[in-house]
């Protein structure tokens, strides 16, 4: 057999079994035909063959980041990015540059906003020198909060009589609002300021293109605005303009439960789909998140003795949307972040399972943030899959050591999960967190956050445990690890070629190394285009 393309001369980063290291891969078609030695791959050198050598080079299965916003990701490129400003001032001068170019009553909208840095939170008053006739959202960097103008509660219909919705609050001062909108008021007002689907169909390449400069090849969506957001996938994927292959979470930002009981009497279940676009677990939202914070935790936080964070679904709640989808055949999951809403969903999979007893349901846990030492037990004996997301400790580590104290040691604890062989797969969250896969695999070795300070050292774990979390994890985690996530004969030719080696890269220098080459389904679909990389 001859095949198309041989690369050779590399550190080639298998993640079989033995997490073997080759030197050369063959590939034909879609497909893997060998990986081998130097000499061992001539045998496949024919006269059309294309050869590559990658100059001691790793070439690793392509990345999957196991949970990602594709949607939210891609938009915020069309907004006014409030994450690199120099102040609150500054955020209204980026903003106020967007009112000659867009029309009276329509949306102006920004993101990346965080209090911690700015020194407070927005107000709809600093947003009311922007425009008082464009309704304009800013949206927090943890996606869970924002901050509206006047104009928007008065389109909204809200006022300082309206009532808090369940799992979310008004921000309120003296009575008045402050056009603060925390978790599920957020959630439920973003509708409100949805980008047209034009706009999420160019958001949605311009993600896919990022992320294929960062090696990822499959993505794990972990949702957006209801139902459209899914046919918005879908159709990004058919006509290419999402690259990837895509496992979608069936889930929604706002009023989850209600979009899993749509998706329970629609009749389908996970694994519906193909290769490239599949039907994940359903997904609800059981607390807020870790930076806020708002995650609800066992005991209240270290920087406020009276807050312990807030609740989108009881346990009575939590148990009717998801013991039933798993009767029905789904894999489910929760957003769970702090100890107590890890242990509800904990619970939950345990009163699922007593109910109707499924022996590979791979049922996960989105981030899993807080996980002491009992939950971790029951996790394993459940074979519960966490999906933790390292690089928020790098994002937000130093609020954590304000907010949660001690507790950092058991926060993305993923020693622990190595330890007590517990599968997990990483996801960068993105655009929550950068979603370079170097920069979450560099924060889950050193446990450093952006200052360098290390974040419950106890828990780095070794480049090749965080290497096989990024690739075969994630693989396992959608049920696919038959077909991708390691470099072996017969599995689809997804994978990335990084700069360098990387098992020989200094932890400290991990998020510098970058990508050469992404390659999905035997098509080179990203090159650097230095000189010698092909
Ligand atoms: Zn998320």
């Amino acid at each position: 057999m001859q095949a198309d393309i041989i690369f050779f001369n590399g550190e080639v980063v298998t993640v079989d079994e033995a997490f073997s290291i080759k030197k050369a891969v063959a590939i034909k078609g879609n497909r893997i035909l060998a990986t081998c030695t130097n000499e061992e791959v001539a045998q496949f050198q024919g006269k059309h063959t294309q050869l590559i050598d990658l100059q001691g080079r790793s070439l690793l299965p392509g990345f999957i980041d196991a949970h990602a916003h594709l949607e939210l990701f891609g938009t915020n490129y069309l907004d006014v990015n409030c994450k690199e400003v120099s102040g609150i001032d500054d955020i209204i001068k980026k903003l106020s540059n967007r009112v000659p170019l867009t029309s009276k009553g329509e949306w102006i909208r920004g993101w990346g906003y965080n209090q911690n840095a700015l020194g407070r939170h927005l107000t709809r008053w600093d947003l009311d020198q922007v425009s008082t006739e464009h309704p304009i959202i800013v949206v927090r960097t943890c996606g869970h909060l924002s901050c509206v103008n006047s104009k928007a509660l008065e389109m909204a219909g809200i006022t300082h009589n309206t009532p808090d919705p369940s799992g979310g609050k008004y921000g309120r001062e003296n009575g008045e609002l402050t056009g603060v909108l925390l978790e599920s008021a957020h959630m439920n007002f973003f509708l409100q300021a949805m980008h047209s689907e034009e706009q999420i169909q160019t958001g949605l390449k311009i993600a896919s293109e990022h992320f294929l400069k960062h090696g990822i090849t499959s993505v794990h969506d972990a949702g957006g605005y209801g139902p459209s957001h899914i046919r918005s996938l879908q159709k990004a994927v058919s006509s290419k303009a999402i690259q990837q292959r895509v496992y979608t979470l069936y889930g929604s930002l706002h009023e989850s439960g209600k979009m899993v009981e749509k998706g329970l009497a629609s009749g389908i279940v996970t694994g519906l789909g193909d290769e490239w676009f599949k039907i994940g677990p359903a997904k609800v939202f059981i607390d807020g998140s870790s930076s806020g914070p708002t995650a609800k935790t066992r005991e209240p936080y270290s920087s406020n003795p009276d807050d312990s964070g807030i609740l989108y679904l009881q346990q009575d709640e939590l148990d009717q949307s998801l013991i039933e989808s798993h009767r029905k055949g789904w894999q489910i999951t929760a957003h769970a972040i702090g100890d107590q809403a890890v242990e509800m969903m904990l619970r939950t999979i345990e009163r699922g399972l007593a109910d109707t007893p499924i022996n590979h349901h791979r049922h996960r846990i989105e981030h899993a943030a807080m996980t002491p030492s009992d939950l971790l037990e029951r996790m394993g004996s459940l074979k519960v899959i966490p999906i933790p997301n390292p690089a928020f400790l790098y994002e937000f580590g130093d609020g954590y050591v304000q907010d949660y104290g001690d507790r950092t040691q058991i926060m993305f604890p993923l020693k622990d999960f190595v330890e007590n062989n517990i599968p997990f797969a990483i996801g960068s969250d993105s655009p929550i967190t950068d979603v370079n896969p170097l920069l979450g695999i560099y924060a889950a070795v050193t446990r450093h956050s952006k200052s360098g300070n290390v974040i419950g050292n106890e828990q780095g774990i070794s480049i090749q445990d965080a290497i096989k979390a990024y690739t075969l994890s994630g693989a396992y985690a959608s049920f696919e690890e038959n077909e991708k996530g390691s470099i072996e004969s017969g599995k689809l030719a997804d994978f990335v070629i990084l700069n360098e080696s990387i098992l020989t890269c200094k932890p400290d220098r991990l998020k510098e190394v970058s990508v050469d080459l992404t390659m999905i389904n035997g098509e080179i679909v990203f090159s650097n285009q230095k000189e010698g990389v092909l």
